[in-house]
C-alpha cells in the first residue's frame, strides 16, 4: 500500500473524532498575517490601559474608518456607520444594514474594556516615615501579591473643584517616573511566607509610594506629603480635596511585548479584555457586508460585575438598540427578538504547570483558536446563560462555512471556582447569546499572556459572524 494512501480507520478517525489543532502548525500559511495582526494589537493595547483611554483610542479608529458621531434620540440612516460614546466610559459602535432590521435583527458583538487595577481612594495622600503614599482599593478580582514590587503608572482624571476636568497619565513614558508598592524583604519574611497567598498580602498594604523629598519649610509637618501636592498643584492644579471627585487607577507599567524566543505569545496588561475589544472592534471597521445591521458594545465595569450606567447590566444597551430600531420605524420588541450576540470575553487557556484545576477536555488550549462557552457561571451552572444547542448550532457553522478555527472551553473544573461574562446581561433582553474569546495564560495577572494565533483567530470569527 502506498504510503500516501489511508486506511479505513484512519478515514473513520478524520471523519468522525474531534480534534483540537494548533493553528500554527494546520494554517501555516496564515503565520504571516497573523504576526502582523498582532503588531497592531500591541500599539492598542499600549495606548488603551483604561477603559477611558480605550473609549478614546477606538473613537479615533472608528472616525478614521467613516464612522461619525450619534447620540440617543438622533436618526439612523441604511448604510450609516456611527458611534455612541457614553460618558466616555463605554462605547457602541455600529453600521446599519439594508435589510429590515425588525426581522434581520442586529449582529452584536461585546467586549469591555475595563481591566483590574488599583483605584485611588478618596481621601489617598498620606506620609509616613520618610515616604509619601496614595491609599488604593483594588478594582476586579486580583492576587494582591502580585501587584507588589512591580512598576506602577497612574492613569485617570480629576475634576477640579472649578469643574474643569484635567486628564493624568504618569509612568508611562521612559523619561516619567513610576510608582511601587513595598513588599517584605524575604529576610524578615518567615511569618509572611507561611500565610495563604490570599492574606499575605492585604488590600490595605497595598498602598503606592509616590514621594520622598521633603518641602523646604521648617514651618510645617508633613512636609514630603505638602511636596508631592505642591507638584500636582503645580502640574494639574490639583488640591487634595480634588481627589475626592477623581478617577485615577495605578495600572502596571509595562509594554506590551513579545513572548518566547519564535515570539508566538504577547504579554501585557489588560489582555481580558482588549484582546476581544480589538477584534471585534477591527471586524466592524474593516466589513464589508453592508446588508446586516452589525453593532460593536465596548463595556466598562465588567470586572465589577457590570453594575453602573456605563456596564452591561444598565438599560443602555437596549436604549441603544430601541432607538435604533425607532428611527427606522421597526418595533424594538421584534428587533431583539431576531438579534443574535457574541460575548467575547476571554477564557482561561490550559496551563501545564497547573493542571490540576483543568478538566483538559472541556478546556481551551493555547494557540487552537478562539474559544466558545456556551456556559460559564460557578457550582452547577448558576448565574449562566447557557446558550441554546440551537444557537450554538447557528454560530458554529457559521465558523465552519468561513474556515474559522475554534474550540470549546470551560472554565476550568467543577466546583473549583467559576466566573461569569456580560452574556447574561445581553441575553436577558431576549437576545441569543453566546461566549466566544481568547485563552488567556494568568488571568488578572499584572501581565497575562495571549496566543497571537488565538487573538487573529477570534478577528476571523467576528469578521465572519458580521457577515453571516
Ligand atoms: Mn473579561
Ligand atoms: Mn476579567
Amino acid at each position: 500500500m502506498a504510503k500516501t494512501e489511508k486506511t479505513k480507520g484512519q478515514i473513520l478517525s478524520d471523519e468522525l473524532l474531534s480534534k483540537k489543532e494548533n493553528i500554527f502548525e494546520k494554517q501555516a500559511e496564515k503565520t504571516k498575517a497573523i504576526f502582523d495582526y498582532a503588531e497592531g494589537y500591541k500599539t492598542f493595547l499600549d495606548g488603551a490601559k483604561t477603559e477611558r483611554e480605550a473609549v478614546v483610542e477606538l473613537i479615533a479608529m472608528a472616525k478614521q474608518n467613516g464612522f461619525s458621531e450619534w447620540n440617543l434620540g438622533e436618526p439612523v440612516k441604511r448604510g450609516g456607520a456611527y458611534y455612541y460614546n457614553n460618558r466616555g466610559k463605554n462605547l457602541f459602535l455600529f453600521r446599519v444594514g439594508s435589510e429590515d432590521i425588525a426581522c434581520d435583527g442586529v449582529r452584536i458583538m461585546a467586549a469591555h474594556i475595563d481591566s483590574p487595577r488599583l483605584d485611588l481612594k478618596q481621601n489617598p495622600v498620606y506620609e509616613d516615615a520618610g515616604m509619601c503614599f496614595f491609599k488604593t482599593h483594588y478594582y476586579g478580582g486580583i492576587k494582591k501579591y502580585q501587584w507588589t514590587a512591580i512598576p506602577l503608572a497612574l492613569h485617570g482624571v480629576v475634576v477640579l473643584e472649578n469643574g474643569e476636568e484635567v486628564t493624568v497619565k504618569v509612568g508611562e513614558d521612559d523619561g516619567d517616573p513610576v510608582f511601587y508598592i513595598n513588599d517584605l524583604l524575604p529576610h524578615l519574611a518567615q511569618e509572611q511566607v507561611t500565610k495563604p497567598l490570599g492574606t499575605a498580602i492585604p488590600g490595605e498594604k497595598l498602598n503606592l509610594l509616590v514621594g520622598g523629598l521633603p518641602f523646604a519649610d521648617e514651618n510645617v509637618s508633613d512636609k514630603i506629603k505638602l511636596n508631592v501636592l505642591a507638584i500636582l498643584n503645580e502640574k494639574y492644579g490639583i488640591k487634595e480635596d480634588d481627589f475626592i471627585s477623581a478617577e485615577i487607577s495605578a495600572v502596571p507599567a509595562f509594554k506590551a511585548r513579545d513572548v518566547g524566543f519564535d515570539r508566538a505569545f504577547i504579554g501585557a496588561y489588560g489582555h481580558d479584555d482588549r484582546v476581544c475589544a480589538y477584534p471585534i472592534a477591527t471586524a466592524i471597521f474593516g466589513t464589508d457586508d453592508r446588508k446586516h445591521t452589525t453593532l460593536v458594545i465596548l463595556a466598562d465595569k465588567e470586572e465589577v460585575g457590570s453594575d453602573g450606567n456605563t456596564g452591561m447590566n444598565s438599560r443602555i444597551l437596549c436604549d441603544v438598540i430601541d432607538a435604533i430600531s425607532r428611527s427606522l420605524g421597526a418595533d424594538p420588541i421584534r428587533v431583539r427578538a431576531n438579534s443574535m450576540c457574541l460575548s467575547a470575553d476571554v477564557t482561561a487557556a490550559y496551563d501545564p504547570n497547573f493542571p490540576d484545576v483543568y478538566e483538559q477536555k472541556n478546556s481551551s488550549m493555547i494557540s487552537c483558536g478562539t474559544a466558545m462557552c456556551k456556559y460559564t457561571g460557578a457550582r452547577g451552572k448558576s448565574s449562566t446563560n447557557d446558550a441554546s444547542a440551537e444557537f450554538v448550532g447557528k454560530v458554529r457553522k457559521i465558523f465552519k462555512d468561513n474556515g474559522v478555527a475554534f474550540q470549546t472551553s470551560e472554565l476550568g473544573k467543577i466546583d473549583l471556582g467559576g466566573g461569569g461574562t456580560v452574556a447574561k446581561f445581553i441575553s436577558y433582553l431576549n437576545i441569543d447569546t453566546v461566549d466566544v474569546g481568547v485563552p488567556v495564560i494568568s488571568m488578572h495577572a499584572p501581565y497575562e499572556v495571549v496566543s497571537k494565533a488565538d487573538l487573529y483567530s477570534t478577528y476571523e470569527a467576528f469578521c465572519a459572524f458580521c457577515k453571516a
